[in-house]
């Protein structure tokens, strides 16, 4: 047995993964409702296959030879990576006992579906007894893993391995340090915009055209990819070759498809530009999640969406440049408006109740408070039949507003509802990193702020594929900022950038 033999093994993995991800893109955009039973039915018996592919004697045995040869590899070797991550995963796995794994998968579909309707209902106590079983099983699963402080550090393990409970709340204590006097400033600022610019219908087909061409402008190849519709978009690779993106249309609100469509071309980007070499090893899978992936953490991924949709699509310099564009699509729409007020229109600071809905300054706020719960809730010093109220009062404490509903408080998010505990400090860690990321690419490439200020995007790509893209998965988050920018991750680069742009769109002194 080889290396090679490893490898086929792997990519079968691959296919198998690749193929449960295509049938999961169907049922969200395309698949009749009919289709969900039987549907349900294939997805459980080709996840089944591929769990018993991967924790199988035969990988073991791969493992053992593939490890024997590469082993004198250098350390940053694609081969030695892909052997080191499928024998740590492989053994996780082989830990977790399979009576939790069917009960989570068994809980998850039902406990979605209650949540639904509780979130329609604006029942929490209903929804309440299904957050205690995956609240219970997520606890299983942390023992299971193990750790070492806390239990919350085994299950954020699954989305970013490189932070821990300790780490996030001295991270999470820097933020709030700069983000609150930002937003109180803000909100004291705060006037409405004087003209109504969405008072107008936006006919989708032109709305998709646009946001495609952009799309399109930053770097999306569509020989490999695709746009449709989901009511939540989100983006999904099956190998590079293959990335698709969906986002929702708002007849009267066009930045809602606009920058659906760019966050996920920024995930779609990342996706695309995985080395080819690395299609169909280990270095393009997610072993716990069970997904194909090539980027290498929740947190690195977004910050990949929330560069070029924030950073790069809601910059000033964006809108002078596309703005022709947009009035060759909406003529009659865009009118008696210029490019300064679009910028100042889609960077309006508001404390909201809705996190999918927030702005760059209170969208970390929204993060820290559902963190703060898990933690809470992991560690046993908060209840879950307490949850509605200490989510309000979190709510007044950080921003100001509190919910008339539970359905637009707790209830909110799907996240619970299918045990994802650990997974929300990646969307603040992609933020975070996304601010290191740009600097570093700014200090590395002499025409890049240049690029940017014709609407040239080359340069930033260029730069993002080669330090970051291409490695999929073989480098951790951590490992790449410090081979980007020398350091780990630290928020006053992030900090900085929204000071200063929000001071300039405020007028703060
Ligand atoms: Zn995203």
């Amino acid at each position: 047995m080889t290396y090679a033999d490893f490898q086929a093994h792997i990519a079968e993995l691959n296919d198998l993964l690749n193929a449960i991800s295509i049938l999961k893109w169907d049922a969200r955009t395309m698949m009749p409702s009919g289709g969900a039973e039987t549907r349900g039915q294939q997805l459980a018996t080709l996840s089944r296959l591929a769990q018993e592919h991967f924790i199988s004697d035969k990988t073991a045995r791969l493992l053992d030879a593939a490890e024997r040869e590469v082993a004198a590899d250098e350390p940053d070797s694609y081969r030695l990576r892909a052997v080191q991550q499928t024998r740590q995963y492989y053994s996780i796995s082989r830990r977790l006992p399979l009576d939790l794994v069917s009960d989570k998968a068994a809980l998850e579909p039902v406990s979605e579906g209650v949540w639904a309707e509780s979130k329609r209902d604006n029942d929490f106590k209903r929804f309440a007894p299904y957050l205690q079983q995956q609240l219970d099983l997520a606890k299983r699963q942390a023992e299971a893993v193990g750790y070492q402080e806390h239990p919350f550090d085994a299950l954020v393990f699954e989305y970013e391995p490189s932070v821990t409970a300790a780490k996030l709340k001295l991270i999470f204590g820097d933020l709030k340090a700069g983000l609150l006097p930002l937003l109180q400033k803000i909100v004291a600022n705060d006037r409405p915009l004087e003209r109504d610019l969405w008072r107008h219908e936006y006919p989708l087909d032109k709305q998709k055209a646009f946001g495609l061409e952009m799309a399109q402008r930053f770097g999306y190849d569509l020989k490999r990819g695709r746009l449709d519709i989901a009511p939540h978009p989100f983006e999904i690779s099956f190998t590079r070759q293959d990335v698709r993106i969906t986002t929702r249309y708002d007849l009267h609100y066009f930045p809602q498809a606009l920058y659906g469509t760019l966050h996920e071309t920024g995930h779609a980007l990342y996706e695309q530009g995985v080395d080819p070499a690395l299609t169909r090893t280990a270095l393009t899978i997610d072993f716990l999640g069970k997904y194909p992936v090539g980027g290498t953490s929740y947190g690195a991924h977004e910050s990949q969406s929330r560069l070029w949709e924030n950073q790069i699509g809601r910059s000033r310099e964006f809108w002078v440049n596309h703005y022709d564009r947009l009035r060759h699509y909406f003529p009659e729409q865009v009118t008696e408006v210029d490019p300064e007020f679009l910028y100042r229109a889609v960077n309006r600071v508001r404390p909201s109740l809705i996190r999918v809905e927030a702005d760059e300054v209170t969208y970390n706020l929204h993060i820290m408070l559902r963190v703060e719960i898990e933690m809470g809730l992991l560690e046993g010093s908060l209840q879950v039949k307490d949850l509605p109220e200490i989510w309000n009062a979190k709510m007044k404490e950080y921003l100001g507003v509190v919910p008339k509903t539970d359905s637009e408080g707790v209830l909110q998010d799907i996240h619970w509802s299918g045990g994802g505990f650990g997974s929300f400090p990646g969307y603040t860690i992609g933020n975070i990193m996304s601010a290191q990321f740009l600097n570093a690419a700014r200090r590395d490439v002499s025409g890049l702020n240049d690029g940017l200020e014709r609407g040239d995007y080359a340069p930033l790509l260029g730069w993002l594929q080669q330090n970051i893209y291409r490695h999929g998965r073989a480098f951790s988050a951590s490992e790449l900022l410090q081979r980007c920018t020398g350091s780990d991750l630290h928020v006053a680069p992030y900090l900085a950038y929204l000071e200063q742009k929000f001071s300039d769109l405020y007028r703060l002194s």
